[in-house]
């Protein structure tokens, strides 16, 4: 049953035609990396690094950082590592960061992520040196958060490049050609997303967030549970713009919110157009399941029936429809 469980996570994510189609994980602590290290060689999509910040009174240095990156450049044994900046504020506050965020009105719409990055230059500078340093160690992709504006992306490139200049004149190691990439979790950087790609090496759609703020249901409001769906039209142009834009500026687009872990979404994503997937450790098998029981070429008209669907019951009833030969 081991060998068996072993055995299928080395099977390649290719559908039943053929298309490739990339599967990575999503990491938040050093836990996942021992559930990685089981679960097959596979790269990480998105590393949520505020889990760093969060309970402690200071935030980690430069080294402390570095070494949380080697470790998981490690386990990963040469896949690559997608790093994305600290998402801090909105739910997730350390210690430092809880006092001026404190009595936001609305932390959602606040200042969280990439914000409080630009907000806070050298605690973000202190993150950015060691992701760079990290990046002469293995293969390291650095993703931002929440962009809203290219002027953001503008600011946030700026001090990469300044943090490469101080690296290079102290003599400290980094890949110049790392690559950078942003969440697409807003829906104003969703309708923009080609205009981002073009500026960036990849993008990931963070569905949790782009459902939260299209569709103004607070992700952490159990009042408001019931009508947060990621099927809503709405979500789902979004997610179609994306993917176009990407295109568009040629550029590489994942999905790593939680829809993309859901396996009765697989087969909608990859009609869709999605090829790269990043899902929480434990879906690996699962969506690996689901991507290999696929043909790609069936996927076209109920996915266009379904993205036409307005009401949320019709939705499912096609979702259904769509998986039904999946036990
Ligand atoms: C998302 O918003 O979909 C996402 C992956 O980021 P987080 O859940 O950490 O906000
Ligand atoms: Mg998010």
């Amino acid at each position: 049953r081991r060998a068996d469980l072993v055995r299928q996570a080395r099977l390649p994510s290719v559908t039943l035609d053929g298309t490739p189609v990339t599967l990575q994980a999503n990491i938040e602590l050093d836990a996942d990396l021992n559930a990685l290290r089981r679960a097959g060689p596979t790269g990480v999509g998105l590393y949520r690094t505020e889990f760093l910040y969060l309970n402690r009174s200071t935030p980690p240095d430069e080294g402390e950082q570095l070494k949380a990156y080697r470790r998981a450049l490690r386990a990963l044994g040469g896949e690559a590592l997608t790093v994305r900046t600290y998402d801090l504020g909105g739910d997730k506050l350390p210690d430092a960061e809880a006092r001026e965020t404190q009595g936001s009105p609305n932390p959602a719409l606040g200042l969280r992520a990439i914000r409080l990055s630009l907000r806070e230059p050298g605690l973000f500078a202190t993150q950015i040196r060691a992701i760079l340093r990290a990046s002469a160690l293995g293969p390291i992709r650095l993703m931002l958060p929440m962009l809203t504006d290219i002027s953001e992306l503008d600011q946030c490139l700026a001090l990469i490049e300044e943090q490469r200049s101080q690296l290079r004149k102290a003599g400290r190691r980094f890949d110049p050609g790392m690559p950078i990439g942003a969440m697409i979790e807003v829906p104003a950087a969703a309708l923009t997303a080609a205009a981002f790609a073009r500026r960036l090496d990849f993008l990931s759609i963070g569905t949790n967030d782009l459902t939260q703020y299209t569709l103004a249901i607070d992700r952490t409001d159990e009042t408001v549970n019931h009508l947060y769906d990621p099927l809503h039209p709405a979500v789902l142009q979004l997610i179609r713009l994306t993917l176009k834009g990407a295109a568009r500026a040629r550029k590489p687009v994942a999905m790593c919110g939680e829809m993309a872990g859901d396996p009765r979404y697989t087969r909608l994503l990859l009609g869709m157009g999605l090829r790269e997937f990043s899902v929480p450790v434990n879906r690996l098998a699962e969506i690996r399941h689901v991507i290999r029981r696929t043909d790609v070429r069936k996927l076209a008209t109920p996915v266009r029936k379904l993205l036409a669907a307005g009401e949320r019951a019709v939705r499912d009833r096609l979702l259904e429809t769509l998986n039904q030969d999946l036990e």
